[in-house]
């Protein structure tokens, strides 16, 4: 028996009907009687079709910052809805709403509206290739950036066995489909590691257009960049005519309003920003320095979307950052993350277990493994067996991780402390169980 209860399991097999194994994006199904359907979210809280009523830590893997359901972009969304949303102009609200971004990433100088990261980190890439006129790009294994052709090699789902030796990384490709010609133009790198990189580089910096990077391993148990790493990723790039592009997809107005620059200090040529932007609403920005925008401005490099900038997703976007620029949403955030990595590293250590919590207070994962992992091939050592069991217990008392530990909890304002303590329990009673079957 699944995760399902009866209206649920009705509830999905009408998804199956018309929908591909039920969902609309692969990552959503899990088994055909553990994949749930929701009826709505509230807060810091998801409610399926039978009433059950979760913690949500995936918050739909990221973009909810606010919490499900916020009124303020809610009655924004609602009126901009009203206005007429799409037209083959720019419009008031798309304007407002990028003043905002601007203001909340102070090292940018201009910017364009996409729907999704995919189509940032698409675009982007397109951007770094045509001013540079260089073809190849380098990536981190076990990123993700979305799902055109151009990054779709070693990301998380491929297994740390399959790379190859750290020194000469196989390419390795995600997904059927993808021409194989596209491989050639792809060089991986372990994350956190400067001097394989520039070796790397020595050898064909030349040819690199784009470095693309999450400033934290979003899609990898978050682990975080070690002190001086983007740093020297950046001086890395100026010294070879490289282009940085910080992937702040899961990042950005999640970490920090200003994201990766404001927690580092280091400063990218275009940053990618969806999810968290808009609380749920589909939108995204390609944020970049001045002179690398010459490049949609004169430089004959394409970019455009029907749905670019339409005025439901700015609304959301100027609401939401709105809120997010008074400090207030994410020092809640800090605090509830913060409380709940202690916690639950605390109960770890109660329990003998091998293991700890790694990431930020606002997306962070628990590794169940030896030592201090800090790249994706480490994720070899975690026990994604004990982790799935742990997490198939706690989920039907009411706690939702991603049973996937690559994914991080993510956090919202809307958590409250009730959560936490919740939680805690929670984890706790199913660690113990998930041990004793073990
Ligand atoms: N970049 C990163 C770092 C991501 O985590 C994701 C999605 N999880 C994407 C890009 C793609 O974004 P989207 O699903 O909005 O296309």
């Amino acid at each position: 028996m699944g995760l399902q209860g009866n209206q649920t399991a009705d509830w999905y097999r009408r998804a199956a009907a018309v929908l591909v194994n039920g969902v609309s994006s692969q990552f959503r199904y899990w088994s055909d009687d553990d994949t749930l359907v929701v009826e709505r979210g509230e807060g810091g809280h998801v409610i399926d079709m039978d009433g059950n009523r979760y913690i949500d830590y995936q918050l739909g893997f990221g973009p909810i910052v606010l919490g499900h359901g916020d009124e303020t972009v809610a009655s924004a969304v609602a009126e901009a809805a009203a206005a007429g949303t799409t037209f083959a102009m720019t419009q008031r609200r798309e304007v407002e709403a990028a003043e905002k971004v601007m203001e909340a990433l102070p090292w940018a100088d201009a910017m364009r509206f996409t729907n999704t990261g995919t189509e940032a980190t698409m675009h982007s890439v397109r951007l770094a290739r045509g001013l540079t006129g260089r073809e190849l790009v380098v990536k981190c294994e076990g990123t993700y950036h979305g799902g055109h052709d151009y990054l779709m090699f070693s990301t998380a789902s491929a297994h740390p066995g399959e790379l190859g030796p750290r020194e000469h990384p196989e390419v390795v490709l995600s997904s059927k489909g993808v021409p194989s010609a596209i491989k050639d133009y792809v060089r991986t790198v372990p994350f956190n590691d400067l001097p394989l990189l520039e070796m790397l580089l020595e050898s064909e910096g030349d040819r690199v257009a784009a470095l693309v990077i999450e400033p934290m391993m979003g899609n990898a148990f978050g682990f975080m960049p070690e002190e001086g790493y983007l740093q020297g990723v950046r001086s890395l790039c100026d010294r070879h005519g490289i282009l940085l592009v910080f992937d702040e997809v899961k990042t950005g107005f999640r970490m920090a309003v200003g994201g990766a620059h404001e927690v580092f200090g280091v400063v990218p040529d275009i940053g990618t920003y969806a999810k968290a932007i808009g609380n749920g609403f589909p939108a995204a920005a390609i944020v970049t320095k001045g002179e690398v925008a010459d490049g949609w401005r004169s430089g004959g490099i394409f970019q455009a979307g029907t749905y670019s900038g339409n005025g439901s997703s700015a609304a959301a976007v100027r609401a939401t950052v709105d809120r997010l620029l008074t400090g207030e949403p994410l020092a809640r955030i800090e605090k509830v993350g913060k409380a709940l990595m202690e916690g639950i590293g605390r109960i770890l250590s109660d329990h003998g277990v091998e293991g700890r919590v790694t990431g930020h207070p606002s997306m962070f994962s628990i590794f169940l493994g030896s030592g201090d992992p800090k790249e994706f091939r480490d994720t070899a050592r975690h026990d994604k067996k004990l982790y799935e069991d742990l997490c198939m217990r706690m989920i039907p008392r009411g706690v939702m991780p991603c049973p996937d530990a690559l994914e991080p909890w993510f956090i919202c304002a809307a958590h409250t402390d009730e959560d936490v303590a919740k939680t805690l329990e929670v984890f706790e009673k199913s660690l113990g169980e998930a041990l004793e079957s073990k």
